[in-house]
């Protein structure tokens, strides 16, 4: 007997109609003599919808209120999928977060998993029930509150169970038959992948390829957990990610695995800067005070006249204001002369584990955005990636020049099944 962790999407239960498919799904898994454990996103756009709704009753909601609001929404999804489980006479039964012993920090919006203790969901196992488990969310004992864990978190909560249960699979059941090079959403020729190493997995859904959330990545390689991403809206098989022993690659590596778009960051550019040490230090301690995760830094040279510099970073559109008016209180003190901001931007990576032994990559990529006019604004490089940023409505080209342009482009068109893509 296996026991399968299986994890559905918010565009896999969209409405009653997906709520009743899955289950069929789930109850074929249990006949077939699995013991099944169902992550469960809310459904559709709830988590948007509820989002926007507090935004309209206040400027910037956020914490312990935000966190109940939010974790409403797979509440409602958990229920539906049990009672429909149940009424295809398998029994299931739903728990919350916090009920299935998905124990956090006390961080409200980004909280991190520090204990999983699935008793009542291993008993429900026991006893030959379906346990189904609102993802997305979790409970601090210091505070006995309830959290969430980030946007696309309910992928966290599976690879969790998944590895406090000792799961055969862990399977992340979305709207597209896998990860691809590219998402197919944005470039319809984009290739399925059929297994991909965590590590070049844990640097595209960094770059923003959704389809898997970064920590879920995280957690699983940290842990040795077998991710399958898969349709739930057919048999295909997907991708598995997997983790290679040191030494004992079992993939042959193709030189680029993927290629990411990313259009949630935005770029400050403080400019004036004294070109004198300590500058770069002062202005990146008062960014990191108001609590924003900065991504490239590019620093210009000074001009000669005035030794003065300006700094451009990048970082989350959401973390903007606030950033901004921490660095604005500390003109003074840093002795810059104007902030600027900018929106408008998106981000494009390169990911693939082969560029450690293969020159030439980059001039690959910057000849292919050449060619189609595309001017590169900032760059910065890993081992196994390159990123640029761009203009933001040229990024949808820039992907589609660069899949080209490696080789990427599939004979077929992508089937994306289901979702808006919010
Ligand atoms: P779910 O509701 O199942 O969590 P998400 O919307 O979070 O689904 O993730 C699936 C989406 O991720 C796909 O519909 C696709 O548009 C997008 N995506 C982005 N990059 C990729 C990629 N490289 N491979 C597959 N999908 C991708
Ligand atoms: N419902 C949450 C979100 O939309 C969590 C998830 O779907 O993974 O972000
Ligand atoms: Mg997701």
């Amino acid at each position: 007997m296996s026991l399968i962790v299986q994890k559905y999407g918010g565009s896999s239960v969209a409405d009653a109609e997906s709520i009743r498919r899955v289950a069929k799904r789930i109850v074929e898994t249990r006949k077939a003599g699995n013991e099944v454990v169902v992550v469960v996103s809310a459904m559709g756009d709830t988590t948007d919808e509820l989002m926007d709704l507090a935004n309209q009753v206040v400027p910037q909601p956020t914490g312990r209120e935000l966190d109940m609001l939010l974790t409403a929404g797979e509440r409602i999804s958990m229920a539906l999928l049990a009672m429909s489980i149940k009424s295809l006479g398998v029994e299931a039964r739903s728990y919350t977060g916090s009920q299935a012993g998905m124990i956090t920090d006390a961080q409200h919006g980004s909280a991190r998993i520090v204990d999983v203790t699935p008793d009542r969901v291993r008993s429900a196992l026991d006893s030959g029930a379906v346990a189904i488990v609102a993802g997305f969310q979790g409970f601090n004992r210091g505070t006995g509150d309830i959290t969430t864990l980030g946007r696309g978190g309910s992928d966290t909560t599976a690879v969790a169970l998944a590895a406090a249960l000792k799961a055969d699979v862990c399977e992340i059941y979305t709207d597209v038959d896998g990860v691809y090079t590219t998402d197919p959403r944005m470039v319809p020729r984009a290739q399925k992948i059929d297994r991909i190493t965590s590590e070049e997995m844990l640097e595209l859904a960094a770059a923003g390829a959704k389809v898997l959330y970064i920590r879920a990545v995280e957690y699983a390689r940290r842990h040795g957990v077998t991710l399958h991403v898969r349709s739930s809206f057919n048999n295909n098989e997907g991708t598995l990610v997997i983790n290679p022993v040191d030494g004992e690659s079992n993939v042959e590596e193709p030189l680029i695995a993927g290629v990411a778009a990313d259009l949630s960051q935005a770029k400050i550019t403080v400019v004036g800067v004294p070109d004198i040490p300590g500058k770069a230090a002062q202005i990146f301690t008062t960014v990191a005070g108001a609590g924003a995760n900065i991504d490239m830094i590019v620093q210009n040279v000074s001009a000669a006249a005035t030794s003065r510099t300006d700094i451009s970073f990048t970082l989350p559109k959401t973390d903007g204001a606030g950033t901004l008016a921490a660095l604005s209180h500390a003109r003074d003190a840093i002795g810059f002369e104007t902030l600027e901001y900018d929106e408008q931007i998106g981000k494009l990576s390169l990911v693939g584990a082969g560029m450690r032994t293969n020159a030439g990559v980059s001039a690959k990529l910057f000849t292919a955005l050449y060619e189609a006019g595309i001017n590169i604004e900032m760059i910065s490089t890993s081992e196994i990636r390159i990123s640029v940023v761009t203009r933001a409505d040229t990024i949808a080209q820039a992907v589609r020049v660069v899949h080209t342009a490696f080789d990427l482009d599939a004979e077929e068109q992508a089937q994306v099944h289901g979702g808006t893509g919010r």
